[in-house]
């Protein structure tokens, strides 16, 4: 890859900071496991504990209710994995929760309104619905939506399902480092995070229990992180979430800067293609992310095209590997076909400037023009016209 990169996809992983660097550099020059009661031991211990500081840190929750696992999609999973009679959940959480609920037949789906949030009613009858089983009921919300970056209430919903006795899990993965996180005022019972989305090495995450009330264990041998979790815990990537959650926290205190970069984004596009679909722009919102489709375009194309131009953003969930199609997420939301396939996602984290903001929309208004079979964008068109322009 040659010249210059501007990096907008955050949300699928952030660059790592130097700061994890750093701590995972020095965390491989030592010797030593965590549990070995020796001095070498007792140092990897200590790196270990003080991630688990930093990560409660940015959670807003004690240390010992903080688990590390080998990312959020193990946490999640563990989570499913609860004894439950049914899990509820919307189609916006991510297939780390959705699939294996469903492979477990445990999986009832919560209706989403065309804002993208969890229909609070329809949690409701579905709560009345699972009332007389003999396990507790399990409610997915996440925090934040990684494709669109829309954010749930999810006290309203952790209130629902308590008064209803049942059990809530969030998925903060995305919210982590965008905004401020407080699970010990939140009201869910479980949190679960990733390291890779707030600048931190790939391959590691946490799950937080309230109280230390965790699953029983998805993974077990040793008596490894209280016999919550085993297998010898990946210091070198421990440490560097744990710097890396030192500075989201930081950062999650004072994101203006950020939400100033993403607005401004949106007023350039507005202006240029005021017939482009920003998804949830009228709903809360993480301050990085902007979904965004021109009508007769499609996300593939136009994400190649910036590929091309020197932009990374992505088309579709980017989560995993190169899939792209409609997305379930926009579809659950009711967007038109049209729209939802023509959605590209861009996000913004701790090293994005204006040069990129610059750079993108540069980028982004020739590769958008140039998908328009009739060339320039005419001001006569209206948005009708334009959803039923043919695609590319
Ligand atoms: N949850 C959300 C909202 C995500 O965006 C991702 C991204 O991949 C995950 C969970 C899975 O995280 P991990 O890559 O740590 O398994």
């Amino acid at each position: 890859m040659t010249g210059r990169r501007t990096y907008l996809d955050y949300n699928a992983t952030a660059p790592l900071r130097s700061e994890a660097r750093e701590a995972m550099l020095a965390a491989m020059s030592l010797t030593g496991n965590p549990s070995s009661v020796h001095a070498e031991g007792r140092r990897a211990r200590a790196i270990v504990e003080e991630a688990r500081n930093e990560v409660a840190a940015l959670a807003g929750a004690r240390p010992d209710e903080v688990v590390f696992t080998s990312g959020a999609t193990e946490a999640l999973n563990w989570v499913t994995r609860g004894g439950w009679s049914r899990i509820l959940a919307a189609r916006l959480e991510h297939p780390a929760v959705l699939e294996p609920s469903r492979r477990d037949d445990l999986l009832r789906e919560i209706a989403v309104s065309k804002e993208g949030a969890i229909d609070l009613p329809s949690l409701a009858a579905a709560l009345d619905a699972s009332a007389e089983q003999p396990l507790p009921t399990l409610v997915f919300a996440q925090l934040a939506n990684n494709e669109t970056g829309i954010t749930q209430d999810v006290a309203a919903v952790a209130a629902l399902a308590r008064a209803k006795g049942a059990v809530t899990a969030t998925d903060a993965v995305q919210a982590a480092g965008r905004i401020a996180l407080d699970f010990a005022s939140l009201g869910a019972d479980l949190m679960v995070l990733s390291s890779h989305k707030i600048g931190g090495p790939k391959g590691v995450g946490a799950l937080i229990a309230r109280d230390g009330r965790f699953p029983p264990a998805l993974i077990s041998g040793g008596g490894q992180e209280r016999r919550r979790r085993a297998g010898t815990e990946n210091v070198e990537a421990i440490a560097g979430f744990g710097a890396a959650a030192h500075e989201a926290r930081r950062e999650a205190t004072g994101t203006s800067h950020m939400r100033a970069l993403r607005d401004n984004l949106e007023e350039q596009i507005r202006h240029l293609r005021p017939d482009a679909v920003i998804v949830g722009a009228a709903s809360p919102r993480i301050p990085n992310t902007m979904a965004i489709g021109v009508p007769g375009t499609t996300a593939e194309t136009v994400a190649i095209k910036l590929d091309l131009a020197g932009v990374a953003v992505s088309a579709g969930a980017a989560c995993s590997s190169g899939k792209v199609g409609v997305s379930s997420v926009l579809a659950a939301m009711g967007l038109p076909v049209e729209i939802a396939r023509a959605v590209i996602r861009v996000s913004l984290g701790h090293g994005t400037s204006e040069t990129d903001i610059a750079a993108f929309i540069a980028a982004w208004s020739d590769a958008v023009t140039k998908a328009r079979p009739g060339g320039r964008v005419h001001a006569h068109d209206t948005a009708a016209s334009r959803v039923a322009a043919p695609g590319e």
